[in-house]
C-alpha cells in the first residue's frame, strides 16, 4: 500500500517526469530564516497523477514553484523529464486557486495568451485551442468574457490556458479550493478524462483528502512545516475515475482513513 520516498516507478527505466532529490529550501527574511520544506525526495514517473495534501504552511506551493524553476532549492536538486531545473521553466503547465484570466479578453483569446507568450504558430495554437474548449466542454462560450463565466468555468479556460502547449508536466496550486462542492466533483471527473486523454503527469496541491485520493495515483503526505514526506499512500483504483463512483469504494474510503490518520497524527515540525 505504501512505497518508500523516492524510487518511483519508473526507477531504471525512463528518467523520472519529476524528480526531487533530498531538497531543503529556507527562506531568509529580515527578521529570521524559515525551513519551508526539508529533505524532500521524490519521484513522479510520465504520465502519473500525483496528488500532495499537508497543513497550511508545509510547503506544496514551495514544491510546485521548485518544479517550475520559479525558486532555486537550497539544499538537494530539482529535475524535470531528467534534467536539471537551473530557471524558469516553459516545458509546464500550472493552474492556481484564482483563475487569473484577463477580464477584457474572450476565453478563445485568454487561452490563446499562452500561445502568444510562446509565439507559437497562429494555426496550430487556434486548433489546440478548439480541441481544449471542447475536451472541456466550453463550446458555446469561446467568445463570452471572464464575467460571464461560472467558477467552474473559470477555472477550465485556465486549465485549457495551461495546456495549449502540450506540456509533460502540469502543476496545480488548490484549482478547485474557491468553487462550491457539486461544482468542484464535476470538475474531478473531468480533470480525470482530461488527464487519461493528453496523458500529461500531473502534480496536484489541494487541502482535500477526498480530492486528492479520488484523483490521484499516490498521494504524497506531508509533515507541519519544515515540510517532510510523511508517507507516500498508493491509492489502488482504477485510472478512470467518475468522482460519485469512486467515492463509493472501500480502496477509496481506506486511503482516505489512512491520509486522513497520517495528518492527525503527525508531529508538529518546528
Ligand atoms: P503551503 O503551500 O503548503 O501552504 P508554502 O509553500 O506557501 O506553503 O510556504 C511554506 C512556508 O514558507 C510558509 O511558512 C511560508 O510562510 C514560507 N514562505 C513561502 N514563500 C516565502 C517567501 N518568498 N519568503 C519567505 N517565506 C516564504
Ligand atoms: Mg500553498
Amino acid at each position: 500500500m505504501t512505497t518508500a520516498m523516492g524510487g518511483g516507478r519508473s526507477a531504471g527505466r525512463t528518467p523520472a517526469a519529476v524528480g526531487l532529490g533530498g531538497v531543503t529550501v529556507r527562506f531568509r527574511t529580515r527578521r529570521r530564516e524559515v525551513t519551508a520544506v526539508s529533505g524532500v525526495s521524490l519521484d513522479v514517473a510520465a504520465g502519473e497523477f500525483v496528488a500532495i495534501v499537508g497543513p497550511s504552511g508545509c510547503g506544496k506551493s514551495t514544491l510546485l514553484k521548485l518544479v517550475a524553476g520559479l525558486l532555486a532549492p537550497t539544499e538537494g536538486e530539482v529535475r524535470l523529464g531528467g534534467e536539471r531545473v537551473t530557471g524558469p521553466r516553459r516545458d509546464i503547465g500550472y493552474v492556481f486557486q484564482r483563475a487569473a484570466l484577463l477580464e477584457w479578453r474572450s476565453v478563445r483569446r485568454n487561452i490563446l495568451l499562452q500561445a502568444e507568450m510562446r509565439r507559437m504558430p497562429a494555426a496550430t495554437a487556434r486548433g489546440r485551442a478548439e480541441e481544449l474548449i471542447a475536451m472541456t466542454g466550453l463550446d458555446g462560450f469561446e467568445d463570452a468574457y471572464p464575467h460571464e463565466l461560472s467558477g467552474g468555468m473559470r477555472q477550465r479556460v485556465a486549465l485549457c490556458r495551461a495546456l495549449l502547449h502540450r506540456p509533460p508536466v502540469l502543476l496545480m496550486d488548490e484549482p478547485f479550493g474557491a468553487l462550491d462542492a457539486l461544482t468542484r466533483e464535476q470538475l474531478n471527473t473531468e480533470l480525470n478524462r482530461i488527464w487519461r486523454e493528453t496523458g500529461t503527469t500531473v502534480l496536484l496541491v489541494t487541502h482535500s483528502i477526498s480530492e486528492a485520493c479520488a484523483l490521484a495515483g499516490r498521494v504524497v503526505v506531508m509533515s507541519p512545516r519544515p515540510g517532510t514526506v510523511t508517507e507516500i499512500t498508493e491509492v489502488a483504483l482504477p485510472a478512470e475515475r467518475d468522482y460519485t463512483a469512486t467515492v463509493a469504494r472501500p480502496e477509496f474510503r481506506e486511503a482516505t482513513v489512512r491520509v486522513r490518520r497520517l495528518l492527525g497524527a503527525a508531529p508538529t515540525g518546528g
